[in-house]
């Protein structure tokens, strides 16, 4: 037995390692064309991905002006429905509003309706819902001018309120107690000094404290 030559192991394994060598190389090459072929496709698809996302945007940006444009002429029109709904309430709360009732000029017996129906809401509703209230109402008022218009407007103004069942508003309510009938009641009482003895217009009285002539 001979003992292997040490410089032709050396020799073979150079070999071998060159032909290792080469094939890695052959690897190699083959994998950077792929990868510049790859490359270069990512290129173009970064470019079209590019051009897309543009063409996104151009479009979203137009639907956005579209929809911008669409939803400003919606809003005009309901704004525009909206101002006809208002004119249409106002008109009718207009013409719902009654008249304040007005005594001067009329003739006799519309007077006495007109005076008729306002003692009936004094004596029947009133008087009979707010007793304490109108406690210091005197039985004449019917004979003073002041009495009339006042309690007039309250009755109008109560009527107003309340007549309709489906709408009878609250603030309206809260104004007419908290305001209106106090306020009549206590200029009425400050200013009417007849009780239930009688009448101070209907007392005769001495040529200078005669009332000046009245108007009805
Ligand atoms: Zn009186």
């Amino acid at each position: 037995m001979t003992d292997p030559d040490p410089i032709a192991a050396l020799a073979a394994q150079l070999q071998e390692l060159r032909g290792q060598l080469a094939r890695y190389t052959g690897e190699t090459g083959h994998l950077r064309a792929r990868l510049e072929k790859d490359s270069s496709e990512v290129a173009m698809l970064r470019v079209e991905v590019k051009q897309s996302a543009r063409k996104l945007k151009e479009e979203i940006a137009q639907l956005c002006a579209e929809a911008q444009r669409e939803a400003q002429a919606e809003v005009r029109e309901e704004l525009e429905r909206l101002g006809q709904k208002l004119d249409e309430a106002i008109g009718k709360r207009k013409a719902d509003d009654p008249a304040a009732p007005y005594w001067l000029g009329l003739p006799q017996d519309e007077r006495a309706v007109q005076l008729g129906d306002l003692r009936e809401w004094v004596e029947t509703v009133a008087r009979v819902q707010w007793p304490a209230y109108l406690a210091s109402l005197p039985p004449c008022w019917p004979a003073h001018g002041e009495a009339v218009w006042e309690l007039g407007n309250l009755m109008t103004e109560w009527r107003r309120i309340y007549s309709d069942p489906d709408a009878r508003p609250l603030p309206d309510a809260l104004v007419y107690f908290d305001r209106w009938l106090p306020g009549v009641l206590g200029r009425l009482e400050r200013a009417l000094k007849c009780d239930a003895s009688g009448c101070r217009l209907a007392r005769p009285s001495r040529p200078w404290e005669r009332p000046p002539p009245r108007y009805t």
